[in-house]
């Protein structure tokens, strides 16, 4: 499912420099990949245009003579450097700049700079331009300069160098049978070369919106190589056997029907039936269980697990945090025990002996169901009869995990069925590439009685008047949360996800908890009386539960709190929800942080502190906020303003990992694909390997994790 794009590990070439090892991270480990990396805009610097005249508000190459150099205090220290072509003279302006730079760029020094002019109250000025050093004779560039997408740690030179030694490496040769492709588009090879190095008089307009043939054929091909390894993964899976799972007129489905306190939603009960049919069925599901926050997805997983247990099988329920394990565990114990089902408690916080009591529980078959974070499916936890894995929020899960749970589900006899649930909503062009062998089944429609949740967008400084706001939510017997960014916080028991991905835990960068803490001292000063927690990763397994049970149950009524509690935390009571420094959050973040209040039938508000002053990306990300409440809108406008440079860091949405074909504007080219996929796949099954292999490699093992 959504899978990250950047794969392989990088502890497995110890040797490697920082810039290697930023390229390992983004998936750039072979020559082909670093072929088929290509650029995400170009930028033209083949000609140098004489100052006299470029306009103003021109992104232009210029070149000259440095005149004089010295830094000033124009509001900021900034480094101003005059630079005269012959034609006229331009300031450049540099913000951030180190002290040889100013040596370097010393009067008399040739410079080529090129970035964009505008009118500044000193005259014609450049800011940030990019700047080399030239003689008069160093030439001047005969293809247009590509911008390659990257990330941190990997300069754009470094990158630039690697993809051109790795261009001339590469094997390109043709791996598609004749006639897969029109006659009319250029080969692979072709291609390639043209779209990293263009002619200066190639359309920079057919390059940028990809509709270059080049660029056709390489949308092709990454389209096919998605729907191949799709298509293959879908055709294994027919060979495998599952066990049956009949659903039982008056069986445990049933009676947990009966018990629950609320009806379900006409969307839950038709996901049900969906869920049902492939239970009855000799090979293993494979489902994604969609629906935004708060539609109700653990019931249906509940009502999943009790047709698995009536049929005499067990069921596994794993959770991204131990927070929302522990809460899963709490809610289905309290539904399912009085039924007579029992229960067992994996995480990687347990005590040794509570823990091999349980793992004993699961491999005698005494537990009907485990719950717990990814501990349940290490290596010595043998379950008795494993008929059905739930896996919740499961985007939230890195690949080794992903790799884990298939290594544990195929080890079974019988392969056990998969339901997989997140709220990441997934638009339907995607689902039909990346989740071709995946059933989706959506819960469309929220349960009854909620009211719209209002979010307001504050400035830091009117923080007085929440904390007024908080005083009265508490008052009337409300909840809130308080949320705080904080970096790098890495979830669920590190030590074993450490563990499984080969790291060091000692090596982990400290983290800083000043801003969660200090928020929690000033609340407690400001709001006396008032029970407030504190809730952070770092803190002990058994603190985190208790914190969180004491705001479930009301005895706190304040949770300070960072990101641990993005995902599931289900509080119905808490109608309140301050995201401090929202401006440091992504989009769909912010939208699950969201999803925390608006759970019962009160009116709830969201309220988004920022801090001054705010990027562009960050306005439109809060006013996106401000304006809608529906995930796929969300998701939609989390995509546009990201943008697909942005499409490496991302790990939460299956969109990053189509690099070049965009679903709504190739959906053309998409059929075509599909048609050509399985006829390949028939006639050339060898053809196809070598495809899937070259675009997608090792990563090919993960897109089916
Ligand atoms: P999510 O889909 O985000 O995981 P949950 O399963 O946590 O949502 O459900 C959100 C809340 O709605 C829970 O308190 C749950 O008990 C409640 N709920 C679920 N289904 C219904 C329903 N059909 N009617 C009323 N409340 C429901
Ligand atoms: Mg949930």
């Amino acid at each position: 499912m959504p899978r990250p794009a950047a794969a392989k590990p990088t502890d497995a070439a110890p040797n490697l420099s920082a810039p290697q090892k930023a390229m390992h991270r983004l998936g750039l480990v072979r020559d082909i990949d670093l072929a088929l990396h290509l650029p995400l805009r170009y930028e033209d610097e083949t000609v140098v245009t004489p100052l006299r005249q470029a306009r103003d508000g021109q992104t232009v190459q210029v070149e000259g003579e440095v005149r004089d150099n010295r830094i000033e205090q124009r509001g900021r220290r900034q480094l101003i450097v005059r630079l005269d072509d012959g034609t006229g003279e331009v300031l450049l302006r540099f913000l951030n700049f180190y002290g040889s730079q100013q040596k370097s760029w010393a009067p008399g020094v040739r410079m080529r700079v090129r970035g964009e002019l505008r009118h500044g109250f000193f005259g014609r000025e450049m800011v940030h331009p990019t700047v080399r050093i030239v003689r008069e004779d160093t030439p001047l560039a005969t293809s247009l300069t590509p911008v390659y997408p990257t990330g941190a740690g990997l300069p754009q030179a470094y990158l630039r160098k690697a993809i051109e030694a790795a261009l001339k490496r590469a094997p390109l040769d043709e791996v598609l049978p004749h006639g897969t492709l029109p006659a009319n588009w250029p080969s692979l090879r072709q291609s390639l070369h043209f779209l990293h190095h263009p002619p200066p008089d190639a359309s920079l307009q057919a390059l940028t919106e990809h509709q270059h043939p080049a660029w056709q054929r390489l949308k092709f091909e990454e389209l096919l190589a998605q729907q191949l390894s799709r298509l293959q993964s879908k055709a294994e899976r027919a060979h495998l056997k599952a066990p049956q799972l009949p659903l039982k007129t008056g069986g445990l489905h049933e009676r947990l029907l009966g018990v629950l306190p609320f009806d379900l939603t006409a969307a839950q009960r038709r996901v049900c039936g969906e869920i049902a049919l492939d239970l009855q069925r000799p090979q293993p599901m494979h489902r994604l269980l969609q629906g935004d926050v708060g539609s109700g997805k653990t019931v249906v997983a509940a009502l999943s697990a009790a047709i698995a247990i009536e049929a005499g099988w067990q069921c596994a329920l794993m959770a991204p945090t131990e927070i929302l394990a522990e809460q899963h565990f709490r809610k289905l114990v309290g539904w399912l025990e009085p039924l007579g089902v029992k229960v067992a408690w994996l995480t990687g916080s347990l005590k040794p002996k509570a823990k091999r009591e349980q793992i004993a529980a699961v491999a005698s078959g005494e537990a009907h169901l485990v719950v717990g974070t990814h501990a349940v499916i290490q290596d010595q936890v043998e379950f008795a009869k494993l008929g059905l894995a739930l896996i919740d929020e499961q985007h939230r899960f890195g690949v080794a995990q992903r790799l884990q749970l298939r290594r544990k589900l195929e080890s079974a006899e019988l392969e056990p069925h998969l339901l997989m649930m997140s709220a990441t909503p997934i638009p339907r062009t995607l689902a039909m590439t990346y989740l071709a062998d995946l059933e989706v089944s959506a819960i469309d429609e929220l349960p009854p009685g909620r009211t719209p949740i209002v979010t307001k967008v504050f400035a830091d400084s009117r923080r007085e008047e929440v904390i007024e706001r908080i005083r009265d939510e508490v008052a009337r017997g409300r909840q809130v949360y308080w949320v705080c960014p904080l970096i790098d916080e890495t979830e669920v028991s590190d030590q074993t996800a450490d563990a499984i991905a080969g790291r060091d835990s000692a090596k982990r960068p400290p983290l800083d908890l000043s801003n969660v803490t200090q928020t929690h001292q000033d609340l407690s000063e400001a709001l006396p009386g008032v029970g407030i927690g504190l809730l952070h990763g770092r803190l002990p397994a058994a603190e985190k539960a208790s914190v969180m049970e004491r705001f479930a149950s009301a005895a706190l009524q304040v949770l300070v709190a960072t990101t641990v509690i993005e995902v599931g935390v289900d509080v119905p009571n808490a109608s309140l929800m301050v995201i401090e420094h929202a401006e440091r959050f992504g989009l769909s973040q912010l939208h699950q942080l969201r999803g925390r209040v608006g759970r019962g039938a009160v009116a709830s508000v969201c309220v988004l502190l920022y801090a001054s002053p705010l990027s562009d990306s960050g306005k439109q990300r809060l006013r996106a906020m401000a304006e809608t409440t529906d995930g796929f809108e969300i998701s939609r406008r989390d995509l546009e303003i990201r943008g697909p440079g942005e499409f490496m860091g991302s790990r939460q949405s299956g969109a990053a990992l189509l690099r070049f074909a965009d679903l709504n504007e190739d959906q053309g080219l998409l059929a075509r694909v599909q048609a050509v996929a399985q006829r390949l796949l028939r006639d050339h099954p060898e053809a196809a390997n070598r495809h899937i292999q070259r675009w997608l490699g090792q990563k090919a093992e993960y897109l089916k994790a």
